[in-house]
């Protein structure tokens, strides 16, 4: 055999994959790995099932079923105020982790340099380096959870070439603002930066406030790349159909990795999500949902001697428990997860580098009942 040499030396199973895992053998409740234990719409079961049976079963367009792409910009309009051209600027992708990674394979360019931010989605940084960028974390403000934008303008060089934000953001839940919009443009617009939006958790924004999407913005979405997740606004987390929004020359070279990585997606989910996403009643009621179990949730913990991190968006709440004891977050949710039934996930696994902060992530897109027995082991401890 060749020896081969890893592309990805440092990367080994995901922490969502050892902690699913660990709950499952350990029988622990799992709010670990983000996904809701609620059933998705019997409506949009029914309307792919009918497309399979109606003989929907064959390859989509490379770019994805024309009437999805007309319902996600007649979506984008109802939202942001600006429709994207179905045909040019809206591609429908394999979850949004292949958007993400298409993107980023097609802009960045060996020893491009790429901001992102720590604690961070665990696909961004491979994702660049298999394109042979470099990837540069900056930290977001503990414990506030917000960019430091003196920071990233200092750390603009003449090699940087796109910028990686998410918002609502995971791990965190925090939210960029309007302010934070702006800063970016700035900063985007002076530097000839390009700007990954990851905003797969864009329906689930809490308190009454709005989703900042880059969309919004003229500016901004002339160097933007919005991405976001059927599989997060509908509970179908297993579905793995995602879409990007993009300018056209953007879009052009996006598509061509698109192309050779997934060449199109799931036929019938594309037929059903086109009509589902037709009636704005299908996501607009998201936040309240979620709003009301994150709610139950701080609700259930009240008592307990742990200390909740405030929750803007997502379906993430952290938990900081320095109060309580004095081990590292990774052998905190290991003992919680194999001694007393609950499963979360460490934050210092989304950092770069070394963090000890005393703090987990439970996931709260789950039936009351579940949410019920997970508050009361919180409160035993
Ligand atoms: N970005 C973020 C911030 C996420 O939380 C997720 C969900 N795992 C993804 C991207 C990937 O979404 P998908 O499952 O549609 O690929
Ligand atoms: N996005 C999910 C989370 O943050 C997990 C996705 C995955 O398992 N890759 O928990």
């Amino acid at each position: 055999m060749p020896k081969l040499q890893s592309k990805l030396p440092n990367v080994g199973n995901s922490i969502f994959t050892v902690m699913s895992r660990m709950a499952v053998n350990h029988g622990a409740i799992n709010l670990s790995q983000g996904f809701p234990d609620f059933p998705v719409s019997d409506e949009l079961i029914e309307l792919i099932s009918s497309a399979m049976r109606s003989g929907k079963n064959q390859y989509a367009p490379m770019a994805g079923l024309p009437e999805l792409r007309v319902s996600v910009s007649s979506l984008i309009q109802r939202r942001y105020g600006y429709a994207p051209d179905p045909d040019l600027e809206v591609t429908v992708t394999a979850g949004a982790t292949e958007a993400l990674f298409a993107s980023i394979m097609a802009i960045v360019q060996p020893d491009d340099e790429v901001l992102l931010f720590d604690p961070g989605y665990d696909s961004y940084a491979p994702a660049i380096r298999m394109a042979g960028g470099i990837p540069i974390h900056l930290k977001l403000k503990y414990p506030t959870y917000t960019i430091d934008w003196e920071e990233v303008g200092e750390s603009i060089t003449p090699k940087t070439r796109l910028i990686i934000i998410n918002s609502p953001h995971n791990p965190t839940g925090s939210v960029l603002s309007n302010l934070d919009l702006q800063l970016l443009e700035d900063l985007a617009l002076a530097n000839e930066l390009y700007v990954l939006s990851d905003e797969v958790y864009e329906h689930i924004v809490f308190d009454g406030k709005l989703h900042e999407s880059v969309l919004r913005s003229p500016l901004l979405r002339e160097r933007s790349i919005a991405v976001s997740s059927f599989g997060k606004t509908f509970h179908a987390t297993g579905w793995k159909v995602g879409y990007l929004v993009a300018p056209e020359s953007l879009s052009t070279e996006i598509r061509k990795v698109h192309q050779f990585l997934a060449f199109s997606v799931h036929t019938p989910s594309q037929v059903g999500l086109a009509s589902f996403l037709k009636n704005p009643e299908n996501y607009s009621s998201l936040s309240k949902m979620y709003q009301r179990k994150r709610d139950f949730f701080l609700q259930g913990i009240q008592s307990s001697r742990f200390r909740p991190i405030p929750c803007r968006g997502t379906y993430f709440q952290l938990i900081d428990y320095s109060a309580i004891d004095q081990r590292s977050d990774v052998e905190m949710a290991t003992f919680m997860t194999q001694e007393l039934g609950l499963a979360s996930i460490p934050i210092s696994v989304f950092y770069s580098d070394q963090t000890d902060h005393k703090v987990l992530r439970f996931c709260f897109a789950k039936e009351e009942e579940t949410l019920s027995k997970a508050a009361d082991i919180l409160c035993k401890i």
